[in-house]
């Protein structure tokens, strides 16, 4: 029976594990896959939950993680659990980049010298268009919030979500490139990926459908159960969505791990028909 990290090893299984640490969130933007807000079920994951899931994942050879929600710097805890995690494996955590108020950047002292990146949302270059989708108030935050987590030696990659990459204006890319290098993210750390059809984004003509075989298995530990990806724990119409559920079992690690594997060893399609998005 092939080992976790020899499926890892062999490309079967994704090298991350992904905690969703919760689903509020402090926006509520247009293409949400999560359907966050700030009032929405939380769905929080423990923080011993993560730990011991992280401890596991190590011995099973898993060789980083990632951390997504809603907005995960909105649990009072977060700083703490990345510091664990990061302590074990490089930690890259998803975030909107605009609750790092004073204390927040203050308690980011925690992480100094430990490998964690916080992967920032920042779609336009220009304030008005980025902000359409994402809230008022948006762009300038983000653009504040990016050279005080560099000067903390806090890693930034930027993520920009459009609707197709492929047809994206290419002179608003360039402004947009230049704009995130000005700030000291070069752009081996930026990634363009597409508005995915799920959650507030279901129902309409934005973005593309998915299905298992579009992503590289990467175990995903929620509060409802195991997931095949990152982008299978949406919400649409308030309801979790489970067609990329892969076990309501989250522990021990190793029964998820086990059943993703065997899934993924089923799927015929090769690594070329995969987005491969992050
Ligand atoms: S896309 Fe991210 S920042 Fe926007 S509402 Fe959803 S979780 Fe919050």
């Amino acid at each position: 029976m092939t080992s976790t990290a020899e499926a890892i090893e062999d490309g079967v299984l994704g090298a991350r594990l992904w905690f969703y640490s919760n689903y509020h969130c402090n926006l509520t933007c247009t293409y949400c896959l999560t359907e966050s807000a700030p009032g929405v079920p939380r769905r929080e994951l423990s923080a011993p939950a993560i730990v011991a899931a992280a401890e596991e994942a190590a011995e099973m050879g898993f060789t980083a993680f990632g951390i997504t929600g809603g907005e995960p710097f909105l649990r009072e805890d977060l700083t703490r659990i990345v510091a664990r995690l990061a302590s074990i494996a490089p930690t890259l955590i998803l975030s909107n980049a605009t609750v790092f108020n004073a204390r927040r950047l203050r308690e980011l002292a925690a992480l100094e010298g430990l490998p964690v990146q916080v992967q920032i949302s920042l779609d336009r270059p220009d304030p008005d268009v980025n902000d359409e989708m994402r809230g008022p108030g948006n762009f300038a935050k983000v653009i504040d919030a990016i050279p005080k987590l560099l000067e903390r030696g806090i890693g930034v990659r930027i993520a920009t979500t459009v609707d197709d990459p492929e047809t994206a204006d290419p002179v608003e890319m360039e402004r947009l490139c230049e704009l995130h290098r000005s700030l000291g993210v070069p752009d081996c750390d930026h990634v363009v990926r597409p508005i995915i059809r799920r959650g507030r984004a279901s129902g309409g003509d934005l973005g593309r459908g998915v299905a298992f075989e579009d992503f590289e298995p990467e175990l995903t530990i929620t509060a409802d159960g195991a997931f095949s990806t990152p982008f299978g724990p949406t919400v649409t119409g308030g309801r979790l969505d489970t067609d990329l559920l892969v076990t309501r079992t989250t522990s021990p690690l190793r029964r998820p791990a086990a059943a993703l594997m065997q899934i993924a060893g089923e799927q015929s399609a090769g690594q070329d028909a995969r987005i491969g998005i992050r």
